[in-house]
């Protein structure tokens, strides 16, 4: 089977299909375009649905999920994905940084020693421990346990 490529070359982050301004009506259903950007070149499948009166609606098709959708998205990894798998990925990744900074608020609660629980705080200085070493200690600890506790609030366990 022939496979019609076509190569274009864009700066845009975002490729929608609506925008392409393309004529489709020779794309089967095997068929991609080729975005070139940087001196990559990212093969995208275009589908083809059959639209109630007749002619087709075109989609460009994302390469994670195999979604049909109207536009992808050039990352900064770079790759091209639609808006649910950047979207997920997104979200993993500040689901990763949440856990980085409970841990290390456990971690200097432990140093403190206060107690796990999020609830209790204590101002008091454990014994032997400098000043400013407390105070750098407490302030990280609020840095990193902020997002923590606001999201242990937002689920109604503090
Ligand atoms: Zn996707």
């Amino acid at each position: 089977m022939k496979r019609r490529i076509q190569v274009l070359t864009t700066r845009l982050d975002c490729i929608d299909i609506r925008c392409l301004n393309l004529d489709f009506s020779g794309f089967g259903d095997y068929d991609f375009l080729t975005f070139k950007r940087d001196g990559k070149e990212y093969p995208i499948g275009v589908a083809k649905t059959a639209l109630h009166y007749g002619g087709y609606r075109y989609w460009l098709k994302c390469d994670y999920c195999g979604r049909r959708v109207v536009a992808l998205f050039i990352t900064d990894r770079p790759q091209i994905a639609c808006r649910h798998c950047i979207h997920a990925k997104y979200e993993s990744e500040l689901e990763s940084k949440l856990h980085r900074d409970a841990r290390a608020a456990r971690t200097i609660r432990a140093k403190l020693g206060w107690d796990m629980d999020y609830t209790f705080y204590n101002s008091r200085r454990p014994k032997g421990m400098h000043k400013k070493t407390f105070d750098r200690l407490v302030a990280i600890h609020n840095e990193k346990s902020a997002e923590v506790v606001f999201k242990l609030k937002a689920a109604g366990w503090l």
